[in-house]
Formats: C-alpha cells, structure tokens, sequence
C-alpha cells in the first residue's frame, strides 16, 4: 500500500430500492462511527434516485455519497439525465465516471467521458474516472494501449490529485469473480501512475483504486499491491459485512 490514504468506494450499481438503501447505507455508518478513524476514506455510490436519502442517514459520519453518472451539460433538454450540480446539490460529493458498463450500454466514449469530468470538476464534484481493458484487448496484447489512451481522453487538463480518482477496472474481472493477478495489476498501475505524472505536477498523489470482484478473500492481497490506492467495489459493496471487511483490510 502506499503512503496515499487509501479510498474504499462502493458502487451499487442499479440496485436498492429506499428501505435496502437506507439500511445498507445507515449500517455501514454506524460501523465507520463505531470504529473511528480508520486510516481511509469510504465512499458509496447509490442508484442517484437514493442520494438524497443516503446523505440524511450518513450525515456527521465518515461515509461520504457519490453519484454513478453525470451528464456534460450543466442543465438543459437532456431528458432523463442529471447533472453534476445536481448530484452536488443532493449532498454528493463525488462521480463514478466513463464505468465500464456506461461505456458498453451508452457508447459512451472517452471524449465524453472528459466533458463530464469537466462539467463534474465545475460543479464542486470528485471524479472517479474509469479505464480498463476487455478480455479480447488484454489477450491482443493491448492493454497498457487501451488503458493510457483511455487515460489520456478521459481525464482532463487541469485534473488534480484533490479532484480526480482514476479506478482500474479490467472489464473480465468486473461481476465475474475473475479477479486480475497481483502482478497484472501491477502492471497497470504502474503504467497510470507514470502517464499521470508526466501530465500532472501532483500525479504522484493521485489514488488509483483497483476495481474488478473484489471480496474479503482477495482485498488484502490486492491492496498490498504498489501504486494500488484503494478499491472500487461492485457486487460485494451490497453486503455490509463483506463491504466492511474490504474496508478493513484497505485501512
Ligand atoms: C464495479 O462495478 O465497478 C465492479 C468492480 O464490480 P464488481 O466488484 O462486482 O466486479
């Protein structure tokens, strides 16, 4: 683990309707409150239609409250979208951004992804913005390739270590219990870690999280990993214990 402070992020994905939500949210709360500092930061991402439920019930506590997705424009004829401010506006104070499933459902595209980080960095927001590669691309050989150019598109100029998150999901490894070796991840991060400091005077103190099944049995291992800042958690964000487990074993 390095010296950054780590940050354990959940993503919950379309799940939960308000009474699960409430309880998940209010119960890891009552955990983070119960044990103190724990030596990193914990952030969940509910469905958004929740934040502002999810902010009420993990007020005063160290869990803080992201959106999944944002759109570019500040407000507008975009039926059906939201934009940063407000996510902000609901007490959010961070945005998964460019997450795999987005970019397969809603072609969406690293250029897009980088407008929405701007618009997210405008309205106040962190940025956790993913990169990865699918399992044709790592088999071709290309993943450092598709990873950098993601990386370049995706995260604007004048990101900082403050306001941007870069999170390393391999596309194989997300709901699929296949989780990428230490030594792949190794790779990757070393190679984001290098591409942010050539771009960023503060790219050494950006966190990178690792995101791809990660569970209680694998967490430790994979965030003893250098350069490996934290996780970013699909599945088992949704089950309190395991969630919580993770957490411990980033801290
Ligand atoms: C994710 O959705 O970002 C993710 C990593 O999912 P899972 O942990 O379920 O693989």
């Amino acid at each position: 683990m390095s010296q950054i402070r780590p940050l354990v992020a959940g993503n919950w994905k379309m799940n939960c309707l308000r009474t699960d939500g409430v309880a998940l949210a209010s119960g890891l709360a009552e955990k983070a409150n119960a044990k103190g500092d724990l030596g990193c930061d914990i952030l969940i991402c509910p469905p958004s239609t929740l934040i502002s439920d999810i902010v009420t019930v993990t007020d005063g506590s160290a869990v803080s409250v992201g959106g999944q997705d944002c759109h570019f424009a500040a407000s507008g004829a975009h039926t059906g979208d939201v934009a940063a401010s407000m996510l902000g506006d609901l007490g959010a104070s961070h945005v998964i951004l460019g997450h795999s499933e987005r970019r397969a459902d809603h072609a969406e595209s690293s250029t897009l992804v980088r407008l929405k980080a701007m618009a997210a960095h405008k309205a106040g927001l962190q940025t956790v913005i993913c990169v990865g590669e699918t399992e044709q691309e790592r088999d071709l050989g290309a993943t450092l390739a598709v990873v950098n150019g993601q990386l370049a598109v995706s995260v604007p100029e004048g990101s900082t270590a403050q306001n941007t998150v870069i999170a390393y999901e391999p596309v194989w490894a997300i709901g699929t219990g296949r989780t990428a070796s230490v030594t792949e991840v190794a790779e990757v991060h070393a190679a984001i870690r290098a591409e942010l400091k050539i771009r960023f005077t503060d790219g050494d103190g950006f966190r990178i999280l690792y995101g791809g099944s990660v569970k209680p049995s694998n967490a430790r291992e994979l965030m003893a990993v250098k350069d490996v800042d934290g996780a970013l958690v699909g599945g088992a964000s949704l089950k309190l214990d395991d969630f919580w487990q993770i957490i411990e074993s980033c801290a």
